[in-house]
């Protein structure tokens, strides 16, 4: 089969001719119908020397993946062959305290077992098949078209599972921020506060048609990022500022404008691997600002990110690619062209 892999560091990847793989025992063989591209991907192709990251290449490309389960090895129970899925993506050891939660995206093993799991470091979906090495990876679908349910995984979920860490501050009457609202993470981020919060949600990009997107999707307001966007979430809070702010850029003009918006006792998340550094004293953020990076979600959450779907109350806008286009999904990224989410469909 066709896949589209990470051959080498510093360099774009490519199409490879790679044997259809069989799942061995405990493993579940998931026929891809869709695997989203995720910004990320731009970083592992261009950002790292080799040996800075554990994975070994090649590997296949795609961490947003969802199919139906095509076979499974031994000793897998209750599965059916035929049964839509997505697959989480943080792949841990599965027995350390944080595993058995299912917050598998902080394995206290992931050192020792380098790859983070499929489409990093491990074969991914951007192929026609793919092996997820446990069922308990596996969050079944019902209604759910594959090509909408796959970005839920990553840009659906690494935003739930910071909204959901901001709730208690998130009461009626509070305000959300969300700086790149147009993008892969913050469209998605918008539609969640308006379905879990009654919160007033602002959104920011640097693009009228983010800021289009934003509002169509439910933010009260957007602002347009720039010099003047911190006077503007000023007055649209009569002063306060924003209870939560949610950063899917992360670079120095984005935190500085969090770290300027956000009121006290509020949070501030970041999310975007921009690059960015925010400096924290005493005096250079409000009292008892809670600053965190946040990294992917967890199982359970998984579950709840695909039932706000299922019941329509959140919708990844989504572009199709055929998997032969991937790259071109990529630069469009890359471009800054796209909004939403590019979704690359092995068999269109
Ligand atoms: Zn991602
Ligand atoms: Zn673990």
């Amino acid at each position: 089969m066709k896949a589209l892999q990470l051959t080498g560091w510093k360099q774009l990847p490519q199409f490879q001719e790679v044997a259809t793989p069989e799942p061995g025992p405990g493993e579940v063989l998931v026929r891809i119908g869709a695997a989203g591209a995720c910004h990320s991907d731009l970083h592992l192709f261009h950002d790292f020397e080799p040996g800075a990251l554990p994975y070994e290449l090649p590997f296949t490309l795609g961490h947003e993946n969802a199919g139906v389960v095509e076979a499974f090895g031994a000793g897998v129970t209750g599965l059916d062959t035929g049964q839509p899925v997505v697959v989480y993506g943080p792949w841990g050891c599965g027995r350390c305290y944080p595993c058995v939660q299912g917050v598998e995206n902080y394995c206290e093993r992931q050192a020792e077992i380098g790859a983070a799991g499929g489409g990093l470091g491990r074969d991914g979906g951007m192929a026609p098949f793919m092996i997820v090495p446990a069922a308990r990876y596996l969050v079944p679908l019902t209604d759910l078209d594959p090509v909408e349910a796959a970005p839920l995984t990553d840009a659906g979920l690494t935003p739930y599972h910071a909204i959901r860490r901001a709730l208690p501050v998130l009461v009626p009457g509070a305000t959300a921020v969300v700086i790149g609202a147009g993008g892969g993470l913050g469209h998605l981020a918008v539609q969640i506060l308006r379905a879990v919060s009654s919160c007033r949600v602002i959104g920011v990009d640097t693009r009228d048609s983010g800021l289009e997107l934003a509002r169509r999707l439910g933010a009260h307001d957007a602002v347009m990022s720039g010099p003047d966007a911190e006077d503007e979430i000023r007055e649209l809070t009569r002063g306060r500022g924003a209870e939560a702010v949610f950063d899917f850029v992360g670079i120095d003009p984005t935190m500085a404008l969090g770290a300027a918006v956000v009121r006290p006792q509020g949070h501030l998340t970041v999310l975007g691997i921009g690059g960015g550094t925010l400096p924290i004293s005493f005096f250079s953020i409000p009292y008892e600002v809670a600053v965190s990076t946040t990294y992917w979600g967890t199982i359970p959450e998984l579950f709840e990110v695909i039932a706000l779907a299922e019941r329509g109350d959140i919708t990844p806008v989504v572009h199709r690619y055929p998997l032969d286009d991937a790259l071109d999904a990529y630069e469009a990224m890359r471009s800054g062209a796209l909004e939403g989410r590019a979704v690359i469909v092995p068999e269109a």
